[in-house]
Parts: C-alpha cells; structure tokens; sequence
C-alpha cells in the first residue's frame, strides 16, 4: 500500500493523470488528495486551462493557415487566369490569321 501522498508528488502526477496514465492504485491516491487539496485542485485546473488554451490556440493557428492557404490559392489562380488570357487572345489572334 503506498502512504498518502504528498502535494509535491500528485502536481508531479497530475499531468501524467490527465492523460490517463496512471495505474489504477495511483489514480485513486491522487483522487483521494484532490478530494481533500484544493490547492492541487487549482494546479489540476490550472493545467487544464492550460491545456485548453494551447488547444484552442493551436486551432486558432490552423484556421489562420487555411484561411492564407486559401488566399494564396486565390492569387495562384488569378494569377494563372491573368496569364493564360492574353495567351489565349494571342493563340485565337494566330488561329484566326491562320484562317485566313
Ligand atoms: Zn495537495
């Protein structure tokens, strides 16, 4: 059985909790303190919030890139219709010339 765990230890723990790693045992010891800790608690939030932050902000940057990836796209086919107009006009001029 291992003792009651200290506040050092479930902070140290706490990531590894949220990710569902511990063991079975552990888990509940830590369980068992944040029941009791309320400044582990906070460290659990905080960590949480944390987390979601990075989430929302790695979101934040992946709806940025597509938004700029779109925007690029756009220039590229503007770009590919702005050439390929006057060429098309020159390659009709050529085939009406060649007509007549
Ligand atoms: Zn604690």
């Amino acid at each position: 059985m291992m003792e009651k765990i200290t506040c050092g230890i479930v902070c140290d723990l706490l990531p590894s909790y949220l990710d569902g790693l511990l063991s079975e045992s552990v888990k509940r010891k830590v369980e068992e303190h944040l029941e009791h800790c309320k400044k582990c608690r906070d460290v659990e939030q905080a960590i949480i919030d944390e987390r979601e932050r990075e989430r929302l902000s790695e979101f934040n940057r992946g709806a940025r890139f597509k938004e700029k990836l779109k925007s690029v796209k756009h220039y590229i086919i503007g770009l590919i219709i702005g050439f390929l107009f006057p060429f098309a006009v020159v390659a009709l001029w050529f085939c009406i010339l060649m007509i007549f």
